[in-house]
């Protein structure tokens, strides 16, 4: 892990934790903003940068800032971040933004970094969801605060969406999704909801839809979300044409990608490691200079894979996978293979396997069948 230098395509995943408030069902390392505690803590990514540079570091296809809400850095704080990167000259550099901060000098001052790619946590075009989900902005908002983006110069929009709310019906998730859908975006990620039985929506466990109807709403959301122009490239992620996220790319290809930040988790040369989700134990990781702590041993890595590479549309390369680990994926995974491609889960045209229809809203209990 020492040695840094490479010729695959590199990315990089910058934690920020800070929120204004907290929202019930994140699973994030949040943290509750205060101007000092992100002074130290930007210190302290400043300091894991220089000591990754010292070390050595090939040049970046991607950079991504998530959180939290990365939107909560200055401008000034973003180019001091990125400034001295190796970034390749079409970098793909893309920040979470709340879209509650949008107005226009927040829009004019970010386009002013490096940034060139946004993803906004929208999360739904309907008020009481909005609500329910504790999002401060408010649907009307939305199609103003997206123009002001554009004006800014920004024309690469990503937009997160939610689905499969307590009580939500087929119905309701397509009133919440389709004036998403008409917002000028380039991409959108749609993500089941998933209440966590020790947070304070869990009594709203038992209100959740049935299986059946949430698999009917991600149907209904994938049919609206291609019919508006969308392809299909992962089961949760819709993109125009060309505008797929590079960076996730990244992690679902299983190339390398580094981490710096509380809570952060890369991938790099084999290994998955992850620093601390805890900010003293991240100072303390960080002053040591062992940036890559916590690491999953060489065997994690094809199962990841597997599981990764199986989410996207274009499925399981069997030679890369050859390439990769020096293994046949048919070997051990036949007979499985064969009983999937009867249910109808699977498609495997001699090179690649791929997800059917069928199995896009079960996949994890599919792949796990594979790994
Ligand atoms: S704003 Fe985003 S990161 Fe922060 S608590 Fe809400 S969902 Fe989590």
């Amino acid at each position: 892990m020492e040695q840094d230098l490479q010729a695959r395509p590199l990315g990089l995943y910058i934690h920020i934790p800070w929120c204004l408030s907290h929202c019930g069902y994140c699973k994030f390392f949040t943290q509750a903003y205060s101007r000092k505690a992100s002074a130290d803590y930007f210190r302290l990514l400043i300091s894991e940068k220089e000591k990754q540079l010292q070390r050595g570091l090939c040049e970046l296809s991607t950079v991504y800032f998530g959180g939290g809400t990365p939107s909560l850095l200055s401008a000034q704080q973003i180019s001091e971040l990125l400034s001295g990167l190796p970034l390749a000259s079409n970098a793909e550099i893309t920040l979470e933004v709340n879209p509650i901060q949008i107005t226009q000098s927040f829009a004019n001052e970010l386009r002013r970094t490096p940034v060139n790619r946004l993803s906004l946590g929208l999360q739904s075009m309907r008020d009481e969801e909005l609500s329910y989900l504790q999002r401060k902005h408010r649907a009307a908002d939305i199609p103003f605060r997206v123009k002001l983006l554009q004006e800014a110069g920004f024309d690469n929009i990503s937009g997160d969406y939610i689905y499969g709310l307590p009580a939500s019906t087929t119905a309701s998730m397509c009133s919440a999704l389709q004036p998403l859908l008409e917002l000028p975006l380039q991409h959108i990620s749609c993500y089941l909801l998933e209440i966590a039985e020790d947070s304070v929506l869990a009594p709203d466990i038992a209100l959740l839809p049935s299986d059946d109807a949430l698999a009917e709403q991600y149907y209904q959301m994938r049919k609206l979300t291609i019919e508006a122009g969308f392809a299909q490239y992962e089961i949760s992620n819709f993109a125009r044409p060309g505008s797929e996220s590079r960076h996730n790319l990244l992690y679902w290809q299983g190339d390398d990608c580094l981490a710096w930040g509380a809570s952060a988790c890369g991938y790099y040369q084999g290994y998955r490691y992850c620093h601390p989700a805890d900010l003293a134990d991240y100072a303390r990781i960080v002053c040591s200079g062992d940036l890559y702590a916590l690491q999953d041993s060489e065997a994690a890595a094809i199962p990841d894979y597997i599981m990764m590479r199986l989410r996207l549309s274009q499925g399981l390369s069997l030679s890369e996978f050859y390439t990769r680990f020096g293994q046949d994926f048919r070997e051990g995974r036949q007979i499985k293979l064969d009983q999937l491609l009867r249910l109808g889960l699977i498609q495997d045209d001699g090179e690649n396997i791929r997800l059917s229809e069928a199995a896009l809203f079960i996949s994890n209990s599919v792949i796990a069948e594979l790994l």
